[in-house]
């Protein structure tokens, strides 16, 4: 019988199932504490220090307390709270992004996704490296730095040396002002050798979503392939890690299970990353499941309101206060910029999720892995985040610095984020906005980059920044970073 314990290298110890009911069983008992609830959200709360601000975090225990919590004063609080740290970690930056589909090859048998191996009527596609080129230029020509490169799971056509290629070819690309800084990368579950080789390949975060903890359902979820091992695929990010990526980003596809169990899950497996490995996950995601070719997501019985969502992500802004926040354009605008309050430090923008979109003029749908919800261009993210005074980051400077891992987490909890991040978002935003914005988008980034000089600091950064930025207008110097 497995037992409950976070610095075992077996999943069924760290995501315990017994240790997930009884902090379910222990949220219902407590959801109308209020004496317990006041406590929990006093620990929550961000404390101002000599340096700037630390954050306790919360355990899977406390923070479900709170999710399980109906009382809509405390979800107020929750949010108000959400928000504080937010601010007190991430300040008013968004970190921008783009998924790159490579293949759509896949020898798996998920019952939520189109590229199932079963699905005999999509067109199977894999990007040549010409194509990756084409591609990335695109995609550079919109703006973007960063991408998360996404790919079916098939050893045949999608063998770990093809990732490695399509890596290389997309740092090789510099096309006019542009290049791409940051490869995340969100394929199957490997061994350490081939995380190894990810590491070697100059890679930033390593991407894996667990779909759901609940092993009974994910195995049901997952009947056929390499992917049905729920042990194999829970303890991947120790093997990355061991790989020597530190770097890793965990998620769950909400839909699939009880919402109040991938929570505990999520946040269980967040608690063991930091006591084996010293260090959390980098990043959370919040995925939901979407209609795509031959899924229908009302197939599954757990689908979440926005109410719902929001405060799943707001409860995991208070327990791991220090994790970045991805949502992508699953889902729409509105949801979008509710959630950005909440917690969410960066979201993908102008994405096309089929195998070779973004190349091609209209957006294509028969190799879409899911519907976009948000269908806006680059440029109207920006300038809309910038209407909400979000600005928009395409920084990538923490691992090209070494700050990775608990490095980051130190910058993070030095209070010099405002020294060294800040500055960072203005100068990307600014290469942003003198290389591909309407003139509109334009005008608003330049009164919001003035704007926000003055918030730096520490007034030799300010100045550093300042003269960066006229380079930047001025010539064609790029990639200044703290
Ligand atoms: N093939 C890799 C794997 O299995 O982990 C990673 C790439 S897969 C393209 C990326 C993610 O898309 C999956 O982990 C899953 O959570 C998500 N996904 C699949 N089908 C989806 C759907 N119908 N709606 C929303 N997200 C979906």
């Amino acid at each position: 019988m497995p037992t409950y314990d976070p610095k075992s290298p077996k999943a069924d110890d760290f995501i315990n199932d017994e240790e997930i009911k009884a902090t379910l069983a222990y949220a219902e008992e407590n959801k109308n504490n209020r004496e317990l609830i006041g406590q929990i959200l006093e620990k929550a709360r961000p404390k101002k220090t000599e340096k700037g601000c630390t954050c306790a975090g919360l355990t899977h225990r406390e923070a479900s307390v709170l999710l399980a919590c109906g009382i809509p004063e405390v979800t107020e609080q929750i949010y108000a709270i959400a928000e504080e740290i937010k601010q007190a970690f991430y300040g008013n930056r968004i970190v921008i992004f783009a998924p790159l589909y490579l293949s759509n090859y896949c020898v798996n048998g998920c019952l939520y996704c189109p590229y199932h191996l079963k699905n005999g009527h999509i067109p199977r596609k894999k990007l040549t490296q010409e194509e990756v080129k084409a591609e990335v230029i695109a995609l550079q020509d919109m703006g973007h730095k960063r991408l998360a490169i996404e790919s079916g799971e098939d050893p045949v056509n999608n063998p770990i040396e093809y990732i490695l290629d399509c890596i290389k070819t997309i740092y090789s690309v510099h096309h006019k002002n542009g290049d791409i800084r940051r490869v995340n990368v969100n394929i199957a579950a490997t061994t350490v050798e081939n995380y190894r080789k990810l590491k070697e390949a100059g890679i930033g975060t390593y991407i894996l979503f667990q779909e759901t903890y609940h092993k009974e359902s994910y195995l049901r979820l997952h009947p056929t392939g390499p992917k049905h091992d729920y042990d194999y695929h829970t303890e991947a990010m120790d093997r990355a890690m061991e790989g020597g990526i530190d770097d890793v980003g965990l998620g769950v596809l909400f839909g699939l299970e009880l919402y109040k169990y991938e929570f505990a899950g999520l946040l269980m497996h967040a608690e063991h990353l930091e006591a084996v490995h010293g260090v959390g996950p980098h990043t959370i995601s919040v995925p939901r499941v979407k209609r795509a070719d031959d899924i229908d997501p009302d197939a599954f019985d757990n689908g979440i309101d926005d109410e719902t969502f929001a405060k799943i992500t707001a409860c995991i802004r208070l327990a791991v206060p220090y994790t970045g926040m991805i949502i992508s354009t699953r889902e729409n605008q509105s949801v979008r910029e509710k959630l950005l309050r909440l917690g969410i430090s960066q979201i993908s923008g102008g994405s096309r999720t089929s195998v070779g979109g973004y190349a091609e003029k209209e957006r294509p749908h028969d190799t879409e892995q899911f519907d976009v919800s948000d269908q806006r261009t680059l440029d109207e993210v920006v300038n809309w985040l910038m209407e909400r005074d979000h600005i928009p980051s395409f920084c990538t400077a923490c691992y090209r610095e070494g700050r990775t891992g608990d490095r980051f987490m130190s910058l993070c909890k030095s209070g010099q984020i405002l020294n060294c991040c800040h500055p960072n978002a203005l100068m990307t935003l600014s290469e942003y906005l003198e290389d591909y914005a309407s003139p509109e988008t334009k005008k608003r980034g330049y009164e919001m980059v003035e704007r926000e000089l003055d918030r730096i600091p520490n007034e030799k950064a300010r100045e550093i920044a300042r003269q960066n930025i006229e380079d930047i207008r001025n010539s064609n110097r790029r990639d200044f970073r703290f």
